[in-house]
């Protein structure tokens, strides 16, 4: 069904496409219209650029003008003083763009936020006193003349109709991406970093796929726009039209490329068609101004966002037909029985932050197949110890081995990879997607035997979602589940994961007694697969009914460590955690 809709979806696209590039090549048209959808055409491709890397991937690019001026350089000095071939000026210009842009990403992307924003700013304020400054190569303030076209392109509504065809063909692209494996991982970062790494994706690396992405789009953009103009100067490659750009995306917006098409658009058209009022000074201006506002007021996910969440419902896929495969779970086991007995070894572990010593040399062991609590009163380490377990932190000292093997010194993504899979204290679902696309990210990784191929992912998604009871919804949009729900589909995405070992941070915290009875099956239900889970939870009825062995921490050192019901019975595990009257909480 998806995919029959999905074919027609494209052949209308492309139907429409060729529509448009003939008219634009054969219908007669004055100058100025043309020169208005040149503008517009090589505009949009940057301001693509941007619904990939701000958008899909949710990482600032203040530079996108310099990247628009180094495809626009690139095509003037190539073809106008270097007598280059067009397509291999412009291919140029697109290449220089994408390793400026993958290293500006390389060198930034691990900063993040504020920094970024700053150091892309930067970026473009140097690009540009170069193009002012650096007189012999660019002409400085004078800019770039005579830029040649294409041979076969000469007239301006031909390479109208180029413009128009590459818009096309990238807004195709860009729409088709968030669906791949990597669209997915960009969003999966954009809506949650952490849990994106924790669920196998590098998030790295995929922040700097899609800035260099970003890039290219820009130069390939600013290439076109040159044999447009045939004329380039400085001022419009400033940080001023980096602000346009960025202003376009989230007028039409930020995450589909039809957004960005309709704010490039309006955003060109709409200072033109305003003109007739120039004989009151400032009205256009204030007019213009107004407008922009008050659609980022009203429309705050831009105007096609906000076309789009009223027809997200006739839109969404259809349930799924016939039941559910069984969610396989930790085939692992049974092949290496012989390996090491235990699925985690903790060995004199030490988290400082500064004076703080949150996790303070604690050992213990989790053996295969068992399900084995961390308890503690608050603040006495154990979310510190699941971060440093899953690579969120890295340890101060002390070394974790996963199966027997050393993963102290694994990144995130590597050690979800090496077999660990970790629910959040603090639900970590990527918002902006349905369940299903959740719990997919959560099968997809690399190396993983038990799902490739799109089908594939699915089936296991779905399986995953079976398991948890939810499979029916599979096609919500998270954010409309409720608290309870939410934790059982990130339980879910950990699963499709297929790790050896479950970390579950307080997965009855803020569940109602019906919910936590729910829960406390599920656990039994994951436990009988034989898959080795790892608990902290305050809830002691939770507790003793899942947990064979119980570590107990306070103040970040291991007080008490062993099978279940002796520990419970230690006076000092009984006077630090559950206080020495049994009414009094020592906890919340
Ligand atoms: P628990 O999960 O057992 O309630 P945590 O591991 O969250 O406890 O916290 C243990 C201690 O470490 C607390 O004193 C907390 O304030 C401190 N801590 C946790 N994370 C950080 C951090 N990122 N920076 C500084 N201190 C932290
Ligand atoms: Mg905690």
């Amino acid at each position: 069904m998806a995919s029959t809709r999905q074919t027609l979806g494209t052949l209308g696209f492309a139907a429409l496409a060729a529509a448009a590039v003939a008219v634009v090549t054969l219908v007669p048209m004055q100058d100025y219209t043309v020169h208005i959808l040149v503008q517009t055409s090589t505009f949009a491709i940057a301001v693509f650029g941007l619904t990939v890397v701000l958008g899909l991937c949710g990482q600032i690019n203040l530079a996108q003008a310099a990247f628009f001026g180094f495809g626009a350089y690139a095509v003037g000095l190539g073809t106008a003083d270097l007598h280059m071939n067009f397509w291999l000026a412009l291919a140029m210009g697109a290449g220089i763009a994408l390793v400026m842009g993958a290293l500006l990403g390389m060198t930034t992307l691990k900063l993040g936020g504020h920094y970024l924003a700053m150091v892309t700013i930067s970026f473009q304020q140097i690009v540009t006193l170069i193009m002012v400054n650096w007189i012999p190569v660019t002409h400085g303030p004078d800019g770039v003349g005579r830029i040649q076209r294409p041979l076969l392109f000469q007239s301006s509504q031909a390479f109208l109709g180029v413009c128009v065809f590459a818009v096309a063909v990238i807004g195709y692209l860009v729409w088709r991406l968030p669906q791949t494996p990597l669209g997915r991982s960009m969003r999966a970062v954009r809506d949650n970093e952490l849990a994106a790494g924790v669920a196998g994706i590098n998030v790295y690396k995929v922040k700097v796929a899609a800035f260099a992405l970003s890039a290219v789009l820009g130069g390939i953009g600013g290439g076109l726009f040159a044999g447009g103009f045939a004329y380039v100067s400085p001022d419009q490659f400033s940080f001023a039209e980096s602000i346009v750009f960025i202003t376009m995306t989230l007028l039409g917006g930020v995450a589909a490329p039809v957004g960005a098409l309709i704010g490039t658009g309006l955003l060109i058209v709409l200072p033109e068609s305003l003109r007739f009022l120039k004989s009151v000074p400032g009205l256009y201006l204030a007019i213009y101004g107004l407008s922009i506002i008050l659609i980022i007021r009203y429309m705050p996910d831009g105007i096609w966002g906000f076309v789009q969440n009223r027809v997200r419902r006739w839109l969404a896929p259809p349930p799924f037909a016939g039941a559910p495969a069984e969610l396989m779970l930790a085939p692992a086991y049974a092949a290496s029985a012989d390996a090491a007995p235990m699925a985690l070894e903790v060995r004199d572990l030490c988290k400082h932050f500064g004076g703080v010593k949150a996790v303070d040399g604690i050992s213990f062991s989790v053996r295969r197949g068992q399900v084995h609590a961390l308890i503690g009163p608050n603040g006495s380490g154990k979310t510190t110890t699941l971060n440093v377990l899953s690579g969120i932190y890295t340890a101060t000292s002390g070394r974790v081995l996963l199966g027997g093997r050393d993963v102290t010194a694994l990144p995130p993504h590597a050690r979800t990879v090496a077999g660990l899979g970790r629910t959040f204290q603090n639900i970590r679902l990527f918002r902006s997607m349905t369940a299903l696309e959740n719990v997919i990210i959560g099968a997809e990784q690399p190396g993983n035997q038990i799902a490739s191929g799109h089908a594939a992912l699915v089936e296991r998604a779905r399986a995953a979602l079976a398991f948890v009871g939810l499979e029916a919804r599979a096609h919500e949009l998270v954010t409309g589940f409720s608290y309870g729900h939410q934790r059982l589909i990130e339980i879910a995405r950990a699963l499709a994961g297929n790790p050896t070992l479950l970390l579950l941070d307080e997965p009855a915290a803020g569940l109602n007694s019906t919910e936590k009875l729910g829960l406390r099956d599920l656990l039994k239900r994951i436990a009988a697969k034989g898959l080795t889970i790892l608990i902290i939870d305050h809830d002691m009825t939770l507790v003793t009914e899942v947990a064979e062995s119980i570590t107990v921490l306070n103040f970040g050192r291991r007080i008490a460590d062993g099978v279940a019901a002796d520990v419970l019975r230690q006076p000092d595990v009984i006077a630090a955690y559950l206080g020495t009257e049994p009414d009094a909480p020592a906890f919340t």
